[in-house]
């Protein structure tokens, strides 16, 4: 609904999703499945527009809109309700020998409601993909679709009014403006996929209500190329994690870390992958359709400006650079021989841009990744098993990956977020049902006298032995 910014109108939608949120904390697993089901049913009905938004968008191919955005949403629904009945059901917790004749369960409520606050680079997949989650843990949703993709985020909103009653779920677009408003309202919790400089934003105004918040953010995640590594089968999935989506995705591996003794060879691997992968005819990538664009100038001016600061610093281009302002086409590009000095080695790249940089020993590689802030994930390709144990374990990350990358993102049963920096809380799957639940503590105690009655006032003797015995004993 193309609500303008008018607190008293989304005032107005806010408190009719209050009364839809008390009814629904109640909803059976059936009522919420089927809120699901018309989810699944509508992408299958609109293939067609989802992919035609997205082209017209950021000239997404097809393929990679299935792949990327249709793909996940359909598998995330039909794990939910695979496993939904058991994801709502109170847990039964055991009873410590201090608290027999009680019994304790873990239910599973609805926070209430919801706000979700999406970016551009997945637009439909990184809306839709949180609403599941919320409806499947019984929340109400408001969807704030990014203003960087129009046709996408009209798309959203003509699916969510066929879908639902706006005191169910309601998509509110509008600019930065339009997500303070929503911000200002005391939503249950607030889900945001974003950048870490606006997710700071998100959570000092959710500190205002005390709003949980779940922050999937970005950053620079590094990829690991060890010395024994399968040269081109690294090649192969770093190309295609790196520039799916034309590198604008947040779990892309930004820079890599590449052993010096391997560095020749992987370079040549790299070159073959992406003459396999957009050019098997050489007549150029920029003639190939399997390959997206940058969103907007803006990204496309940051990115040149991004790759120019790292050549005037030094830095080696190794493949691509050409590009087009017109189309805002940027090339697959790889570079070698970068510092810290660059651009390219201190920002989230968010684009078709690959430094490579070298190392001699792991402890160096892993040092390095340290110095950094959390990345969202860390990927490792390599054979040595110690090796990848060491990263495991002497870095932190939202994720690992070894021998692939940006795969994690499809594991239903894997929680998927950042840390500090790269994020706060988990989404996708059950972890994605808890972020939109509360996990309330239910303890039943028996009427009467009960062994913690002996505790009680007044202290005598006997009573002060009894508690002692308590410290000393359990
Ligand atoms: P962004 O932070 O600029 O915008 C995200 C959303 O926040 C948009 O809806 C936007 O309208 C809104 N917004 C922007 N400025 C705001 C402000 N000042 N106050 C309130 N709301 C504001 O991010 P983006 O450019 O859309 O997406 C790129 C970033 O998102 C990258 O950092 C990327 O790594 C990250 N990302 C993370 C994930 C993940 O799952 N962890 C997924 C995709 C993208």
């Amino acid at each position: 609904m193309n609500f303008p910014i008018n607190n008293t109108k989304l005032s107005v939608l806010f408190d009719s999703q209050a009364i839809t949120a008390q009814r629904w904390r109640s909803s059976s697993p059936k009522e919420r499945a089927e809120r699901l089901k018309k989810i699944n049913g509508w992408i299958r009905d609109n293939l067609k527009q989802i992919r035609a938004a997205l082209k017209s968008d950021f000239g997404k191919p097809e393929a990679e809109t299935d792949l990327s955005e249709i793909y996940p949403v359909i598998t995330e629904i039909k794990h939910t309700l695979k496993n939904l009945e058991k994801w709502m059901r109170p847990v039964r917790v055991s009873t410590p020998l201090t608290m027999l004749g009680t019994s304790g369960k873990i239910h599973p409520e609805p926070k209430g409601r919801s706000l979700i606050i999406a970016p551009w680079n997945y637009p439909f997949n990184l809306a839709i993909t949180p609403l599941v989650s919320a409806l499947a843990a019984g929340c109400t949703a408001i969807i704030k679709p990014s203003e960087l993709t129009p046709n996408s985020s009209a798309l959203l909103e003509n699916m969510i009014k066929e879908l639902f009653d706006p005191s169910e779920v309601a998509v509110i677009q509008g600019e930065t403006e339009t997500s303070q408003e929503l911000l200002k309202l005391p939503f249950d919790h607030i889900f945001f996929t974003g950048s870490p400089s606006v997710g700071k934003i998100v959570m000092k105004a959710a500190a205002e209500h005390l709003t949980s918040v779940t922050l999937e953010l970005g950053g620079k995640s590094p990829v690991i190329i060890d010395r024994n590594a399968d040269l081109k089968d690294a090649a192969e999935k770093i190309l295609w994690g790196k520039f799916v989506n034309c590198g604008q995705t947040c779990i892309a591996p930004d820079y890599a870390l590449a052993h010096e003794s391997i560095l020749q060879e992987l370079l040549m691997e790299l070159k073959v992958g992406l003459q396999k992968m957009y050019d098997t005819e050489y007549k150029g990538i920029e003639h190939s359709h399997d390959y997206a664009r940058i969103v907007n100038e803006k990204h496309f001016s940051r990115l040149l400006d991004y790759l120019a600061d790292a050549l005037n610093h030094g830095a080696t281009l190794e493949f691509g650079g050409h590009t087009n302002p017109s189309t805002q086409f940027i090339e697959p590009t790889i570079l070698t021989q970068v510092d810290d000095s660059m651009k390219v080695m201190q920002e989230e790249i968010f684009g078709p841009l690959l430094p490579i940089k070298t190392y001699q020993t792991l402890e160096e590689a892993v040092s390095y990744i340290n110095s950094k802030p959390k990345p969202l994930a860390l990927y490792f390709f390599g054979r040595d098993i110690d090796n990848y144990e060491t990263v495991i374990q002497e870095t932190s990350s939202g994720n690992v990956v070894i021998n692939d990358c940006v795969l994690h993102y499809s594991h239903p049963n894997l929680p998927f977020g950042g840390i500090n920096n790269s994020g706060i809380g988990k989404a996708h799957g059950y972890f994605g049902f808890l972020e939109f639940s509360n996990q309330k503590g239910v303890l039943k105690q028996r009427v009467g006298m009960t062994s913690l009655s002996l505790t009680r006032p007044p202290y005598d003797l006997k009573t002060k032995k009894l508690i002692a015995s308590l410290i000393k004993w359990f």
